[in-house]
């Protein structure tokens, strides 16, 4: 026998490693906070002894959900410029009230209540794109979650920089104090080939690689900003960003609505990722992805959910859910994304995306023990035939029980166990008291 920290036993397993598609009665075996075995729970018990044992009987376990593009502190502006399309909603209510609004404590405040809902959501690794990244940095070390920091890079001045110099400057800063914490890794951050020039691009292009890190940017979402893009520069902004060095396997694309045949290809066979968000592309009318000629075309395809002020909620469950049917709608095809494959781009492709597959994204032994367990015993739930299509086509963030981080608690039994819920809402509220509504539908 084996001693180890905790076991976790629950009704089914979904180990996400391209192996095994579900374990009956299944078990995971922790131990300082890394997987050390994932079996049946016969095989599991006639290995392992556990000082602390979890039962979950009608719960499935999975891998805990990535979410590879969002803006955590954006959460507090939730509901606040709704039914808009993205440039009105971007140039006329976001950018001016993040130029009113926005300081270490709104990032904290935000980031906080971002973190609230996306631990009950089953999320237990963001990827954030947002300012003062020190400040969410520690935020995340706090609550115990894991996330990729986006050493965020813009061309004109805002509240977290003055100039490019500025902004590279304070990228390896918070690069420096937070990239070896076990919770944290970074990625640069340059918004988008349209708020960032081309010369600032290059100096980007030259810090990721000396830093060795990805790339995480908003590219092809909406039809205006490639149009712009060729009237401006005579070159599609793929196009500028694959001559400039970007196109690689490091590269993590936000979007890529508005792209054609031969970028597909290019995507394809460069390694990089793309970051699908459903909700809010539908929401801001930018379009549809074409997501099924992406799978196909071989491109890791992750999930994100974008920030709250475009979506208006946090979930990975429900990004999956929209994945699925959108998938099918759009290609005509019912088979189209099934729950397989979206479960993937929600955590093995977001950790790929990320460059932490090695550590996290899947459960087998080895990586940390990031885990959701949803349960499965609710009206609306049961019966229950196929866990993994009833996780997608069926289950809410409300099913969510239990979250590890790491091998450690982080939601148990529906508790927060790392922040408090009530604080952060109290403040949440305050900060919505300050900014009155932007709505004009
Ligand atoms: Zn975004």
């Amino acid at each position: 026998m084996q001693t180890c920290d905790l076991i976790l036993a629950a009704r089914w397993v979904a180990p996400v490693d391209g192996r095994q598609r579900l374990i009956e009665n299944g078990a995971v075996a922790i131990d300082g906070g890394r997987i050390a075995a994932v079996d049946s729970q016969a095989a599991i018990s006639a290995q392992w002894e556990a000082r602390k044992r979890v039962d979950r009987p009608s719960a499935l376990l999975t891998p805990g959900f990535i979410n590879a593009h969002t803006h955590a502190a954006m959460a507090l502006f939730r509901g606040i410029a709704d039914d808009l399309p993205l440039d009105t909603w971007l140039n006329q209510h976001i950018w001016p009230l993040e130029a009113q609004h926005v300081t270490p404590d709104f990032v904290r405040d935000g980031t906080r209540l971002a973190m609230a809902e996306m631990l009950r959501g089953g999320i237990t690794c963001f990827n954030d794109m947002y300012f003062f990244p020190d400040v969410v940095a520690e935020a995340v070390i706090e609550a115990r979650m894991r996330a990729s920091i986006g050493l965020i890079v813009i061309d004109f001045p805002t509240v977290w920089a003055d100039d490019p110099d500025g902004y590279l400057k304070k990228a390896v800063a918070v690069y420096d104090s937070h990239a070896r914490h076990p919770l944290v890794s970074c990625q640069f951050a340059p918004h988008s080939p349209y708020a960032v020039s081309e010369e600032t691009l290059a100096r980007v292009r030259v810090q990721a690689d000396q830093l060795d890190i990805g790339v995480h940017t908003h590219l092809h979402e909406t039809a205006a900003e490639v149009a712009n893009h060729v009237a401006d520069r005579d070159e599609r902004p793929f196009s500028q960003l694959d001559r400039q060095g970007f196109v690689n396997q490091t590269l993590l694309a936000a979007h890529m609505v508005h792209i054609d045949e031969d970028e597909i290809a290019r995507a394809g066979a460069s390694g990089m990722s793309v970051v699908h968000c459903p909700e809010s592309n539908l929401k801001l009318a930018s379009g549809m992805a074409p997501v099924t000629a992406l799978v196909e075309a071989g491109v890791n395809v992750a999930l994100g959910t974008d920030g709250a002020a475009s979506n208006n909620d946090l979930s990975l469950l429900g990004e999956m859910r929209t994945a699925a049917l959108l998938a099918k709608a759009q290609s005509g095809n019912a088979r189209s994304l099934p729950a397989e494959t979206v479960l993937e781009m929600a955590t093995i492709n977001g950790a790929r995306a990320l460059g932490i597959d090695a550590d996290t994204g899947s459960l087998e032994a080895g990586k940390w023990a990031d885990m959701a367990c949803i349960e499965l015993d609710r009206p609306h739930t049961t019966p229950c035939p196929d866990p993994l299509s009833t996780l997608v086509y069926a289950a809410g963030n409300g099913d969510v029980s239990d979250v590890w981080v790491a091998g450690r608690a982080v939601l148990e039994q529906r508790k927060l166990v790392t922040i408090d819920e009530d604080a952060v809402l109290a403040r949440a509220r305050d900060w919505a008291a300050r900014f009155g509504t932007q709505n004009t539908a």
